[in-house]
């Protein structure tokens, strides 16, 4: 592979280099300055972009790069690895998911623009200058402590679903184009713009937002690691469970009509028949068990409430359907 130039830095097969790419301004005059990593191989392979904290507060990804970044070579690289360990600049800064001082979520505005707002641009540059170049997306998201990680991927896109089976996360969520996903505009999540320019990509959901979670920390560095050595950019084999789950995204909210202290009684990834013990609610005023909360239908336990403390009609739990024709797509 030759030399690649990047964020006006040179990087020779075999190196490791630092640059930054510039967005914007904010009022104060401080630049709006996004630091980029570029790994170039010594021998020719493929390009993969991965990003963090493309909301800021989703910090687990950033940890899951730095220790990568410790342990990975460039003169034992096959190809070229992209990292952007905090994608959001801004949001990172402020600990927030949306961007400070446009308020918006990145993740709804990707390829971005020239000319839009600081999300929009920061987008941009990150689009331009980088991902678009790359054969494959890897974008790191968390989600919160008590949910299942799981990977999200475009539904019929077979690479898509290679890459999300290679990451090695036990639940894989297919994700449906359909009226919905078009109104939320889910089409500008940077996993799906670049699925949709051609680039296979997934969006992991690690758990621990806001803080460090060594056990989701690991899970996105063992996927990291799974990625490069499946593509033989680095030596290996990847370590891919033999149970993994491909749910729908549409999932189901369980809520409750009696309120006190939810008990979750099921493990994160347990697949349930349908009225199957998923819960319990006991009540203040004595401390009894005031109801059991069944599975709605079959299907497979994504995360519950991070606050046990229940109201009427509060959610308790999301639950994914498993649809079994679709295992057929991991054999
Ligand atoms: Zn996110």
């Amino acid at each position: 592979m030759g030399v690649v130039e990047f964020g006006g830095v040179e990087t020779k097969p075999g190196e490791q280099t630092w640059s930054v790419l510039k967005a914007g301004k904010l009022a104060s005059g401080t630049a709006v300055e996004i630091p980029v990593a570029v790994i170039n191989g010594a021998e020719p392979g493929p390009c993969i972009y991965v990003q963090a904290a493309c909301h800021g507060v989703e910090i687990n990804g950033v940890e899951a790069l730095r220790r990568l970044l410790e342990e990975l070579q460039a003169a034992e690289l096959k190809g070229t690895l992209i990292v952007v360990p905090a994608a959001n600049i801004l949001a990172f800064q402020q600990g927030t998911t949306n961007t400070p001082f446009d308020d918006e979520n990145m993740n709804r505005v990707w390829p971005g623009k020239p000319d839009g707002n600081i999300s929009s641009r920061m987008a941009h540059v990150l689009w331009e200058n980088a991902i678009k170049h790359a054969d494959y997306v890897v974008d790191l998201h968390t989600g919160y402590s008590t949910m299942a990680t799981h990977t999200v991927f475009m539904e019929g896109r077979p690479e898509c679903l290679e890459l999300a089976r290679v990451f090695g996360a036990r639940i894989l969520l297919m994700e449906e184009q359909d009226e919905e996903w078009e109104q939320e505009g889910f089409q500008g999540k940077l996993r799906n713009t670049a699925t949709n320019a051609g680039i296979p990509a997934i969006c992991p959901e690690l758990g621990g937002r806001a803080r460090f979670e060594e056990e989701r920390i690991v899970e996105g560095l063992n996927g990291l690691r799974n990625t490069l050595k499946h593509f033989n950019m680095i030596e290996g084999e990847a370590l891919i469970p033999q149970n993994q789950l491909i749910v729908r995204n549409h999932l189901t909210k369980v809520t409750t009509d009696v309120a006190g202290i939810f008990i979750s009684r099921v493990e994160f990834g347990q697949v349930l028949d349908e009225g199957e013990l998923l819960g319990e609610i006991y009540g203040l005023n004595g401390l009894k068990k005031l109801d059991e909360i069944e599975a709605p239908h079959r299907g497979c336990v994504i995360s519950h409430t991070e606050n046990p403390i229940v109201n009427t009609g509060s959610s308790l739990a999301m639950f994914g359907r498993v649809v079994e024709e679709d295992q057929q797509l991991l054999k």
